[in-house]
């Protein structure tokens, strides 16, 4: 099937999710209800944002390994890649991300209650290196961080850097009808994302050589007129350059309609999936 690139429905197709994200000096207050997380390896791609990086990373160590290594050039096409000097530039070498889901309260900019009021939504929390750890500590001092809500005051917004400071209660679990009340609403929230999905791209080799092509096609200086870059690709995206940037990709990066044989990824969800992520935020949110 053959799209036109200004197509908005296109764009529709893309995945889509509530990603926490604060603006420069916002105070928020959230609460990392699920214990759980996840962990996967991606590269930083120019114009197609976060995509899974091919080495295999079944196991934490794995993950370690590919990111302590540089890259495993032999079993990823993208960390060969991102070693080549032709390439290096659109290609980044593979950082390990995690992703959780957070209960966001509602509050006004300097993280006060709207109308003291609690009122809350999930939303995904992408974590870098750096926050993780400070995630992980906080959780070693103070114990399970269901029972505490951190204060993130937004110090840098390009790569959202927060300052984190926990709190001695969690607002959400004070009052036992609006307890069950939250665990509801975020067990049937959660189910909604993927969140390996939410940290990146996962594509198929043949997919992604297609698309360098069009890349490398688009860039070079024989590119067909007529078709601008401000027309291929909807939105300028920016070189990954800290451990600790988060996804543009997932709403901008993602710029290639699906093409025939190539899974869109809001539909493919399958059962089995479904109750593995259910069973976990379950399990997890089961004191
Ligand atoms: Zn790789």
């Amino acid at each position: 099937m053959k799209y036109d690139f200004k197509d908005e429905t296109v764009q529709s197709t893309g995945l889509r999710f509530p990603k926490l994200e604060l603006k420069k000096d916002e105070v928020g207050r959230v609460c990392p209800l699920s214990p759980k997380f996840e962990a996967t390896i991606t590269h930083w791609v120019t114009k197609l944002g976060y995509v899974h990086c091919f080495a295999k990373a079944d196991t934490w160590e794995q993950l370690v390994a590919i990111e302590r290594d540089g890259g495993k050039p032999d079993e990823c096409l993208l960390c060969e890649m991102a070693l080549r000097a032709d390439t290096k530039e659109i290609v980044q070498l593979p950082n390990k991300r995690m992703a959780t889901y957070a209960l966001r309260y509602k509050t006004d900019m300097r993280g006060n209650l709207l109308g003291g009021q609690l009122s809350y939504y999930l939303e995904i929390w992408l974590l870098g290196n750096k926050k993780f750890r400070e995630l992980q500590n906080l959780r070693k001092e103070w114990g399970n961080l269901q029972n505490h809500d951190l204060e993130i005051i937004c110090t840098e917004a390009k790569y959202q850097n927060f300052d984190i400071t926990l709190k001695k209660e969690a607002l959400w679990n004070k009052d036992k009808v609006v307890k069950q009340a939250v665990i509801e609403y975020f067990k049937a929230e959660a189910v909604k994302y993927d969140l390996r999905k939410c940290l990146g791209d996962e594509i198929d080799i043949d997919t992604l050589k297609r698309r360098f092509e069009v890349i490398r096609r688009r860039m070079s200086p024989e590119a067909e007129v007529g078709l601008s870059e401000q027309d291929m690709f909807s939105k300028e995206t920016t070189k990954k350059e800290e451990e600790d940037v988060f996804a543009k990709a997932e709403t901008e990066g993602n710029i290639f309609p699906a093409e025939e044989g190539e899974k869109v990824p809001e539909a493919t969800t399958k059962e089995e999936k479904k109750e593995t992520e259910e069973s976990s935020v379950l399990d997890s949110l089961v004191p």
